[in-house]
């Protein structure tokens, strides 16, 4: 692989590889754009069947977290880790140690936390080592799970979704079609129909629909009917990739708003939707609760403070809203040319000297 050809493609800083033999550990952790501040991005641990596999996904995923970081409205770049390794097999105290220990001689330039394959026992190992993480448990003054963070997140994105296209943020008389009755998707419901909102919704879980039909009341259909049935908004949260060349054509939805991570199966299925003036609040706008709940333990964790922060993604919804009307392209388009704006604006700010590199200057040249 022509790997600095790769880091340019993509647009990266820095890949660092990290090995111990002796404890297993062989690790990639790639840091995408600095400009806002320290990378942030959790690790993932999965068993990728060639190191290119492992490599390629540590260099879409930190891009897609300095997406996420400055559409979010953070001082924060974009980084990910990844871990060659089974998470059933292969996981233990002194990998999680050995990896912390790399994290650590980043000095905070990277900074991590949960992700597939990995739980709050493996972020505790990276801590006996690291401060660079978050995600730790609330004994430890962690945020503990965020998943009702970034269901408030999604209701937020949903009123800016609402005003947009209906012109009204009220949820009167409105019919929520949820995706997934998992760890956010339980959240928003109950957030919905606290509000009188109607939901329909599914799970491929019987278990979660049922708990979900007794608690809140809402109307239960088929997992393969959810994206198709009449419904103001079509909340995915469950799977990616759930906006296709097969679902589009059957969405009887004005609204797409949900929680899930890469929605669209292809840049070009945010193109249809504008084109079919379905109105697409792109997931990494959308869904950034959870990451402003990591990001709010950097400063000592404060629930309320989350939430506020997390009241953000309306504005920031709107703003790219704004963009796309004003340029008539789609939502998903407008949300990266937002993130670029700012990224650009940020570099430009740095232009201007402010003193704060005197003292190393003076040592430079003595
Ligand atoms: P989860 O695993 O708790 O819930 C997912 C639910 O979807 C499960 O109940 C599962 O049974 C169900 N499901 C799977 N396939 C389905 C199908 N075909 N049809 C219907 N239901 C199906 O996950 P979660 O934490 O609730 O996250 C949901 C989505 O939101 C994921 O894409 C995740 O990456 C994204 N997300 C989550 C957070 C968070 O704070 N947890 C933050 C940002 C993004």
């Amino acid at each position: 692989m022509a790997m600095f050809a790769r880091l340019e493609e993509f647009g990266h800083e820095e890949l660092i590889f990290c090995q111990n033999k002796d404890v297993g550990l062989r690790a990639i952790i790639a840091i995408h754009d600095t400009t806002l501040g320290p990378a942030l991005g959790g690790t993932r641990m999965w068993p990728y069947e060639t190191e290119a596999e492992a490599l390629v996904d540590a260099l879409r995923l930190s891009r897609a977290m300095t997406y996420k970081s400055t559409a979010a409205g953070l001082n924060m770049g974009g980084g990910k880790a990844v871990i060659i390794g089974d998470p059933k097999t292969d996981k233990s105290e002194a990998l999680f140690r050995a990896f912390g220990r790399f994290v650590e001689s980043l000095k905070g330039r990277f900074i991590t936390g949960e992700d597939v394959g990995i739980d709050v026992n493996d972020v505790e190992y990276m801590y006996m080592e690291t401060r660079y993480v978050v995600g730790v448990s609330p004994a430890h003054g962690g945020g503990g799970d965020p998943a009702p963070v970034t269901a408030f997140g999604v209701l937020q994105g949903m009123k800016a979704c609402v005003q947009e296209k209906l012109g009204s943020e009220s949820f009167k008389e409105l019919t929520v079609a949820v995706q997934g009755l998992g760890a956010v998707g339980s959240h928003l419901v109950k957030l919905l129909t606290d509000k009188h909102v109607k939901v329909i919704a599914t799970d491929i879980d019987p278990e979660k629909v049922r708990h979900a039909v007794e608690q809140w009341g809402i109307e239960a259909v088929k997992p393969q009917e959810i994206h198709q049935v009449p419904a103001d908004i079509f909340a995915p949260c469950a799977l990616g990739a759930i906006i296709n060349d097969e679902t589009i054509p059957q969405f009887k939805c004005k609204i797409i708003a949900g929680a899930a991570n890469n929605q669209l199966e292809d840049d070009r299925h945010g193109d249809e939707l504008h084109r079919r003036e379905i109105l697409y609040a792109p997931d990494y706008v959308i869904n950034a609760g959870g990451l402003i709940n990591v990001f709010v333990e950097l400063e000592g964790y404060d629930r309320e403070r989350a939430l506020r922060m997390t009241r953000g993604v309306y504005y920031n919804l709107r703003k790219v809203f704004q963009i796309a009307r004003e340029e008539n392209i789609s939502t998903a388009k407008a949300a990266d040319k937002l993130v670029e704006q700012r990224i650009a604006m940020v570099r430009q700010l740095k232009d201007m000297y402010t003193g704060q590199g005197l003292h190393r200057m003076r040592w430079e040249t003595r």
